[in-house]
């Protein structure tokens, strides 16, 4: 057989993704030995919840096992009843998918036509970007300011222009700020109805009580086109079995997205388990709890390391590393510890640490200080 080049078949792809980089996606514990030859102490590149899922999730994952023969409903009606009760919409209005990540290309999908524009912060969660170029859009990313508030004016001078979406993340992945209720207002102000504000609230959970606003209840009352992300992945600590959801301004937005979704999307596990997942608010707080004050220990560790962190409503710290945040993280990972190096202009000597147990915090650390005395001597 004929070896062929990775180049070969190069026109068959569509150009916009072609050019599109890899997902710079985390590296599964299962994978790490075999590359490093070390185990992995600590697994901080991707927010995961270090307490894991509620056992009342587990449970039901358990009991599941056994229907596994059968489709799912295709409408994920009792987990969508539950979530739009608890959030006070209707169900309708409520559309669930395999992560929020596949309902973020499900809103690209159901709106972008080639050659829309799409507004998003630098730096962006990379699907905010690359979910639209892959749809042929153009994406413009305004950076924060250097006190690390929201670009609020550049985002309100790139409105007026009418991209089809804006969309970002707040608190900010990865940076880790929040947006404040004055900004959330003005920029409220500034939208009209031929954009779709896309608010994705990842970390909502972690927001600390004094950055809180009813930021739903503004966009419920707006009369504007808005869909607000949120997932089961990180607070709820069930990252390994895929299920976000969409909050929507009306039917129209929701039904469009179960078009451009995957249509079973949300295995059978998976509703099971995010249902009880929703219901243990315990589980939740606790959670949020523990990771909030191993955060601003981790902040003061890393301060006194000469590193500075981005103010952060989230399970993470963005740090500046005195070298490319990638190689940092190599060299880390030499070290049995995994973190994740951006790749992002102009945040190539920024790194993103997930907040751990104190013991893998502290792995952590441990091997920054091994790191620098190595290169020491
Ligand atoms: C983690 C994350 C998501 C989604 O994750 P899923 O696991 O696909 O639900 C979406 N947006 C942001 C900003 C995130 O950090």
């Amino acid at each position: 057989m004929t070896d062929h080049q990775d180049t070969d078949f190069a026109d068959i792809v569509r150009p916009e993704i072609n050019g599109l980089p890899d997902y710079n996606a985390g590296l599964a514990r299962d994978r790490f030995k075999a590359r490093y030859g070390v185990e992995c102490r600590a697994k901080l590149d991707s927010n995961e919840n270090p307490l894991g899922p509620s056992p009342r999730a587990v449970a039901a994952i358990m009991a599941g096992a056994e229907n596994v023969g059968f489709y799912p409903d295709a409408a994920t009606l009792t987990l969508r009843q539950a979530i739009g009760e608890g959030l006070a919409l209707p169900p309708q209005h409520v559309v669930t998918g395999n992560g929020s990540e596949d309902l973020i290309g499900a809103v690209f999908r159901a709106v972008l036509r080639p050659g829309d524009h799409v507004v998003t912060i630098c730096p962006s969660f990379g699907l905010h970007e690359f979910g639209a170029l892959a749809c042929g859009a153009t994406v413009a990313k305004y950076a924060f300011g250097d006190d690390w508030s929201f670009p609020v004016d550049d985002m309100i001078k790139a409105i007026a222009d009418r991209p089809r979406v804006l969309i970002f993340s707040s608190p900010s992945n990865p940076a880790g700020p929040a947006i404040s209720e004055a900004d959330f207002d003005r920029i409220m102000a500034a939208l009209d109805a031929d954009t779709l504000f896309v608010f994705d609230e990842a970390y909502v959970e972690y927001l600390s009580p004094e950055a809180r606003f009813d930021a739903l209840g503004r966009l419920k009352a707006s009369g504007l086109p808005w869909i607000s992300l949120r997932t089961f992945s990180k607070a709820y600590g069930l990252a390994g079995i895929r299920v976000g959801y969409a909050l929507c301004a009306n039917e129209l937005l929701a039904k469009a997205l179960m078009k451009t979704r995957n249509p079973f999307g949300v295995n059978a596990l998976a509703a099971v388990a995010a249902l009880e997942a929703f219901a243990d608010t315990d589980h939740v707080n606790r959670s949020v709890a523990a990771t909030v004050s191993e955060r601003e220990n981790l902040r003061a560790a890393l301060t006194a390391r000469g590193f500075h962190a981005a103010p952060a409503h989230t399970n993470f710290l963005f740090f500046k590393c005195e070298e490319p945040g990638a190689a940092f993280a190599e060299k880390l990972r030499h070290e049995g510890v995994l973190i994740k190096g951006w790749l992002e202009i102009p945040y190539r000597d920024w790194a993103r640490v997930t907040i751990g147990t104190p013991d893998q915090n502290a792995a952590f650390l441990d091997a920054i200080d091994s790191i620098r005395s190595g290169e020491k001597t």
